[in-house]
């Protein structure tokens, strides 16, 4: 059965990008009673919200029209950046921006991972306006997204986080106040670059083993009741087979491409050189998906398995 709420005090939502993320934390709203009109440049992407519920639009303008608040789950800054202002590089509202026609009292909320500056720049610029912005980055994979059990990560300020909460609630379970605008941002490219760096290394030592005659399956589960434990070795293992409905043990589709942990890790980097920091092993995995990226950059990340051991791509 559908679970759904008393919708008459629900704000009417604009939600912008319906990818692996974006579609089931839409269609969570949805379900929880939320009145939401969708964007999407895939036409498809926009048809599997219209069958959930949603209303769908030919632009981000289209799509706000009529809407208290504003959700965008966008790829990377360029693209946030571009709904926003305008423009891919713009550093100032231009008129083809959405926050040019959203009325002030707007609560916006931006849960991409996307680069801190650019999250401030935005929300800076919304400010001016009378325009309540969030970054409100998320962890907990496309699985988190379906089950709305996400982490959000958010910044901004407290009057605007308060009025975000009730409905990140709709679609997440852990939702932290990381401190001010950009604050969400950073929380999330810290995690993301220790991510990488599991993932990359939980491929390796899972293939050290298999090379040396183990079952793959075996020695993750020798790993899990060890020392080496770690998220991706309990629900994300990049051997395929080894648990079902991940990606590996889907030829490395769905979940979260490679381009998407490529540009996090490089966000990190960013981050340290900004301030001096040393991320050796940040470094590390960021060069391993370098080179991964040219050949597996819409494969889910888990995918760097086929850096240690190729046959892992013909194996699910
Ligand atoms: P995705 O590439 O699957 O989806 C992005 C969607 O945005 C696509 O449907 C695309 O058509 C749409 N889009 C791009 N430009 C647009 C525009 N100008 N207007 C409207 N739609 C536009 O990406 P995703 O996996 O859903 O990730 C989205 C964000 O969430 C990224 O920043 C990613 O780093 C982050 N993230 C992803 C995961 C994951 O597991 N997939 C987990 C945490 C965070």
């Amino acid at each position: 059965m559908t679970e759904t709420t008393d919708s008459t005090n629900n704000p009417q939502i604009a939600f912008i990008g319906l990818g692996n993320m974006g579609g089931p934390m839409a269609k969570n709203l949805l379900k929880k009673g939320y009145s939401v009109t969708v964007f999407d440049l895939s036409d498809d992407a926009q048809q599997q919200l219209a069958a959930a519920g949603a209303t769908t639009s030919t632009s981000p303008k289209e799509a706000a029209k009529n809407a208290e608040v504003v959700i965008t789950m966008l790829p990377a800054s360029k693209h946030v950046k571009s709904v926003y202002l305008g423009d891919a590089d713009a550093t100032e509202l231009t008129e083809e921006g959405l926050l040019s026609d959203l009325p002030a009292g707007t609560l916006v909320i931006d849960s991409s991972t996307i680069d801190a500056a650019a999250a401030r720049t935005v929300a800076r610029i919304a400010s001016d306006k009378g325009i309540d912005l969030v970054d409100a980055p998320v962890s907990g994979g496309t699985a988190g997204a379906e089950a709305g059990t996400l982490t959000f990560i958010v910044g901004g300020n407290d009057s605007a986080f308060n009025r975000a909460e009730p409905i990140l609630k709709a679609m997440g379970k852990n939702i932290f106040h990381a401190g001010d605008n950009g604050a969400g941002q950073v929380a999330k490219i810290c995690n993301n670059m220790l991510l990488g760096i599991l993932m990359s290394g939980t491929a390796e030592a899972i293939n050290l083993g298999v090379q040396n005659g183990l079952d793959a399956g075996v020695l993750s589960e020798i790993m899990l009741q060890s020392s080496g434990r770690n998220w991706t070795l309990e629900v994300y293992n990049p051997y395929p087979g080894v648990l079902e409905n991940v990606p590996s043990s889907r030829g490395y589709t769905g979940g979260f491409m490679s381009q998407h942990m490529h540009k996090d890790l490089h966000l990190a980097l960013q981050a340290a050189k900004d301030i001096g920091a040393d991320v050796p092993m940040g470094a590390k995995a960021a060069e391993l998906y370098d080179e991964h990226i040219k050949q597996h950059n819409e494969k889910d990340f888990s995918s760097i398995m086929a850096h240690f051991n190729d046959s892992v791509l013909t194996q699910s």
